[in-house]
């Protein structure tokens, strides 16, 4: 199995580690790999756009030609997971910032976005959250400057909420988080990415 983990900007070497961590936890073989360019996106079984910021992200994604070829990669069932500025990006909708700046998202997942949900005074926070598809333990989640989604529809499935917002969200190919799971040494929604991979 071959996992790209999109290195243009933001948190890319701790998804590149914990994504490794997990694949050996779950007794896959592959490699976990630094992807900058659109020829590195070949081939790959799986995706993830980390955290950073979006609009930085994103234009450089366009910049280099893997915007469209994500997308694509998206819509013809290859599984994507977006980590904060990540999840922003994989939203169909965004909020008056991202109206405003005209940042580009990438479309894929029936949510409606809103950056920097959580306000100045709560910049950066960890809870232990909840998280359905992973049943069990909560899960201690990171975030930093997080996005919170307003509302999701169509196939969209809400998998976690903070505060009553909603701040996880699965469908079908797609796995959207609104922190950090690669800054925690807890390796199950990595683990849970990867068998997504898998199928
Ligand atoms: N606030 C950032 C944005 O809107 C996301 C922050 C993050 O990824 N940690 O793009």
């Amino acid at each position: 199995m071959k996992i790209g983990v999109i290195g243009v900007q933001g948190a890319v070497s701790e998804h590149l580690g914990i994504t490794r961590a997990a694949m050996e936890r779950c007794g896959f073989t592959g490699s976990v790999e630094w992807v900058d360019r659109a020829e590195k996106l070949r081939g790959l079984d799986g995706i993830i756009i980390p955290g950073g910021e979006s609009t930085t992200i994103g234009r450089l994604m366009q910049r280099t030609g893997m915007f469209e070829r994500i997308r694509e990669m998206g819509l013809g069932g290859v599984p994507i997971m977006g980590t904060c500025a990540g999840m922003i990006l994989l939203a169909k909708v965004g909020d008056e910032q991202v109206k405003r700046t005209g940042q580009p998202l990438l479309g894929l997942v029936d949510m409606e976005i809103e950056r920097n949900a959580f306000g100045r005074q709560r910049e950066s926070f960890e809870v232990d959250l909840p998280i359905t598809i992973l049943g069990g333990e909560p899960f201690r989640a990171v975030f930093i400057r997080a996005p919170a989604v307003r509302r999701v529809w169509g196939n969209a499935q809400v998998i976690a909420r903070f505060n009553g917002r909603i701040v996880g969200v699965l469908q079908q190919n797609f796995l959207a988080l609104a922190f950090h799971p690669e800054l925690t040494a807890d390796t199950r929604l990595h683990e849970y990415f990867l068998r997504m991979c898998k199928r």
